[in-house]
């Protein structure tokens, strides 16, 4: 018996698996196909993901294998530079490929323990008042207190429950592969300039030597199960350009539709969903994989405390409360952008109107501090503006305040040094007198790094510190 099975070892199943390892959660992942997938899709990892990777110990293997970009230019590909001084340590758009990040993910979560089997389908399930058996697609059954549905956005454990996916079709689908070229490189280059004129959903992007990143709008939506084939690609290609480009020799071969679709719940009983499997949306922007990535950061510790035995009666519930709305946010926003690739006079029109509008710094900023999700701010009641957001990594004492949130504990920060987390402190460390850079006297952070508590007064922070770790560990709860 397992405390948490993980359908789907995706961004968002790999990321889960390790917040939960970090508290001692048996962890098993149960991944569909037997080798991890190739195809390079997304375009980079934005600030806050980066934070998250930073938080948890994993931004220097990041770093290693990915590329820093100007956090700029993600809405709706509207060219604008980055708004000066923009409130992070880590201001920049990290490209690293899909599979790359999925490798590093898995690779933590088993160092820190978790299991992860592949070629295991879920294909059903039935929960309990104990758990959850999970049956596999050989028939083969398995036992866990909880089960998460990271299984991507044709998720089979959301099926099974029978939650609600209510959204829109695909309307569009486009075309996307690596292929090799068999023209020189500035024919290719006057040839996709000429057309970005006209078509933003079509470009080719060298990958290497002679190998390109081709993305074509498709003839229509059809099966996305089916690949394409590289005479689609041709056709395509020879539609739109006037010319294949010689492609030949693909390494892989893909396509994508913009369906916009929001579970109706996160949660049912000992069942829950993350990532796609919750939320799908078109790649405009590049925000799937990092909502899925900070979905199972929220999720994670909250889960752990409910195995653990500490959770207070409504944290998990609280998944569900703070990340659906960031969701229907990243929809929306996502739904806008589309909106600003149409070619028609009207979209084109709002399009200009918006690129005039980013002159101002404030609504540049606004934009990217929503897509690279950094102006979150979960509403935790009443209180100053830094509450519910997320502590940037500022300079403490001891060096990087993330470098002090790896093991995904909670942390208070006492300027005043005259409060304690007492009962608490096996789930929360105390840092006195950390920095300067602090304004507030002290500040409870949550697992996750968003602001929980602000103030001076130990009763409020005991009150803070049950509403979020439960009770104390030694039962003290102190005189009022
Ligand atoms: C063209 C394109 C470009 C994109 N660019 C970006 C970008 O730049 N930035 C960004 O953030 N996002 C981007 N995205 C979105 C991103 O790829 C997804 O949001 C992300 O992969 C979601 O991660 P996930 O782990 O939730 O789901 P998935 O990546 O879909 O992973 C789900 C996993 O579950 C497995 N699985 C499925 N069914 C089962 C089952 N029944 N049992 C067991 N396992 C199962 C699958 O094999 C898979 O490994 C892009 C998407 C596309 C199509």
């Amino acid at each position: 018996m397992f405390d948490v099975i993980i359908a789907g070892c995706g961004p968002t199943g790999a990321m889960l698996a390790a917040e939960l390892r970090l508290h001692d959660v048996r962890v098993l992942v149960l991944e569909k196909e037997t080798e991890p997938v190739s195809f390079v899709r997304i375009v980079g990892l934005h600030i806050r993901s980066i934070e998250l990777m930073a938080m948890r110990g994993l931004l220097e293997r990041m770093l290693e294998r990915g590329r820093r970009r100007p956090a700029a230019g993600f809405f709706a590909a509207i060219n604008k530079p980055a708004p000066a001084g923009l409130d992070s340590a880590h201001a920049y758009l990290l490209g690293i490929p899909q599979p790359v990040i999925v490798h590093l993910l898995e690779e933590h979560a088993i160092e820190l323990g978790a299991q992860v089997r592949r070629g295991c389908a879920v294909v059903d399930l039935e929960q309990d008042d104990e758990g959850v058996t999970v049956e596999l697609a050989d028939g083969e059954r398995l036992r866990s207190r909880y089960l998460v549905g990271c299984d991507g956005g044709r998720s089979a454990v959301r099926k099974r429950l029978g939650v609600g996916f209510p959204g829109e079709p695909s309307r569009t689908e486009t075309l996307m592969g690596e292929l090799e070229v068999g023209v020189p490189q500035e024919e290719i280059a006057a040839k996709v300039a000429e057309i970005a004129q006209t078509d933003r959903r079509f470009s080719l992007r060298p990958f290497g030597e002679r190998v390109y990143q081709v993305i074509v709008p498709a003839a229509g939506v059809s099966d996305r199960a089916v690949p394409p084939t590289l005479e689609d690609f041709r056709h395509r290609l020879r539609t739109i350009a006037g010319t294949d480009f010689g492609v030949h020799s693909p390494r892989w071969l893909s396509r994508f539709g913009d369906a916009t679709r929001l579970a109706e719940r996160y949660r049912v009983g000992r069942v829950l969903l993350a990532g796609d499997a919750a939320h799908i949306h078109p790649p405009i922007g590049g925000q799937g994989l990092n909502l899925g990535v900070q979905d199972a950061c929220n999720l994670g510790w909250k889960l752990a405390a409910q195995i653990r035995g500490w959770a207070p009666d409504t944290l998990l519930d609280t998944y569900q409360a703070e990340r659906h709305p960031v969701a229907e946010d990243v929809l929306d926003n996502t739904r806008a952008q589309m909106e600003l690739l149409s070619t028609e006079p009207g979209p084109q029109a709002v399009r200009r109107l918006l690129t005039e509008l980013m002159d101002f710094d404030e609504v540049n900023r606004y934009l990217i501090e929503k897509i690279t999700a950094i102006g979150i701010r979960y509403d935790f009641g009443a209180g100053p503006d830094l509450l519910g957001r997320r502590l940037p990594d500022i300079d403490v004492k001891q060096g990087h305040l993330y470098g002090l949130l790896h093991r995904g504990r909670g942390l208070l920060l006492d300027r005043t040094e005259r409060l304690t987390v007492g009962g608490w402190s096996d789930r929360v460390d105390y840092l006195a007198d950390p920095t300067a850079a602090l304004d507030v006297p002290c500040v409870l952070l949550r697992p996750d790094g968003h602001v929980a508590w602000i103030g001076d007064d130990q009763q409020d922070l005991d009150d803070q510190l049950s509403r979020w770790f439960g009770k104390p560990a030694d039962g003290t709860v102190r005189e009022r």
